[in-house]
């Protein structure tokens, strides 16, 4: 029956969707493998400005910028924003390429603990003698499937004048009612004011990354971000795929919607079964085992089931925190997901994970 795969960031299926793939192969015909340049030389062409509007539309942010990857977004705003005069508070479980963006800047620097409001408040209390204030947050987080509690903390940024960033590379395109991201799943769209994300999972898994927000904000970037203004412009193949990604999920919320019921079915077959399931609502589904050896034990055994797990330890993840990350898909059907479940009940058998 072949092999399932469940440990990719592809939510949405898009990787192999048809009209994706096709219309990478009519970019690439039409302007070439690449534009041998950095965007504001000659590697700015039609498809790379509308992609960027097509970003901005789909979050209902007011314009767009386009970046090799989100890494490198990440690696590039905050230098570009913050001067020592203000001060970045970042989730202390942050990626880690909005952990190496934020060492890049000179503004005072700040970790709170992980979704921890209280001691958000007392940090925001803090900083409230610099300019301005940044809180920087995983929309979701890779590792557990968590969600941050955005509406608590756009109320926390109203309450102490502060901007709010969120990294939305694990939910932009299907968390919320149209896939719009953990800002629309909490109802906070109006109140985060940066979004940064990626091209290279859900919107069609090629590559590429971007920023949205205010005008203003984005004028900056252009003149400033260094991963902007020093590498080259991505290439139209991978302009071609996300621009057809976003037009699908634009036209309808149905590939969003289906991932949901997918990542029930999954997370209470699972619980049933006896696994703890990490996380909530989240196609993320780590798989908590503790032990680093029978994490990757079972992952290999799963995988001569036909199902394609990766198992995760330290330092990866904290000691005694070993897990299997299982990703759902919107390509995965009801039976795929089933199948999946019986592998991990007769390994987690055998292996000593349930009784
Ligand atoms: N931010 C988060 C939360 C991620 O999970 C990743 C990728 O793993 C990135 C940023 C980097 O994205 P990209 O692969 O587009 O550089």
């Amino acid at each position: 029956a072949g092999i399932l795969n469940f440990c990719a960031n592809n939510y949405l299926g898009l990787s192999s969707h048809p009209e994706v793939i096709r219309a990478a192969v009519e970019a690439l015909e039409k302007f070439g493998a690449g534009l041998s340049s950095v965007r504001f030389i000659c590697g700015t062409q039609s498809i790379h400005k509308d992609l960027e509007e097509k970003i901005a539309r789909f979050h209902q942010r007011e314009d767009a910028i386009l970046y090799a990857s989100c890494f490198d977004a990440n690696a590039g705003i905050f230098e570009a924003l913050l001067t020592p005069e203000d001060a970045v508070l970042s989730d202390e479980l942050n990626h880690a390429s909005i952990i190496d963006g934020i060492r890049l800047c000179k503004a005072n620097k700040y970790r709170y603990k992980h979704m921890d409001m209280q001691d958000l408040e007392a940090k925001l209390q803090d900083t409230q003698k610099h300019r301005l204030r940044l809180v920087a947050t995983d929309g979701a987080f890779s590792m557990d499937g968590d969600i941050a509690p955005l509406r608590e903390i756009c109320q926390l940024a109203q309450k102490y004048d502060a901007l709010v960033f969120i990294d939305e590379c694990h939910a932009t395109g299907f968390l919320g009612p149209n896939g719009r991201g953990t800002d629309e799943l909490l109802g906070v769209m109006d109140k985060v004011t940066i979004i940064n994300s990626t091209l290279g999972k859900a919107l069609g898994g090629a590559a590429g990354g971007y920023t949205t927000g205010p005008k203003p904000l984005i004028d900056l970037l252009r003149q400033r971000s260094r991963p902007y203004l020093f590498s080259n412009s991505l290439p139209p193949a991978v302009v071609g795929c996300a621009s057809k990604a976003l037009d699908l999920l634009m036209e309808s919320n149905a590939i969003a919607q289906s991932m949901a019921a997918k990542t029930q079915r999954f997370r209470s077959k699972m619980t049933a079964a006896g696994f703890t399931i990490s996380g909530k609502d989240h196609p993320i589904c780590p798989v908590m085992l503790g032990d680093a050896r029978l994490a990757a034990v079972m992952a290999e055994d799963m995988l001569n089931r036909g199902i394609y797990v990766i198992g995760f330890s330290y330092p990866v993840v904290p000691k005694g925190k070993a897990r299997i990350r299982v990703q759902i898909s919107a390509v995965h059907s009801d039976e795929d997901i089933d199948r999946c479940v019986e592998a991990f009940t007769e390994v987690g058998r055998k292996h000593g994970a349930l009784p």
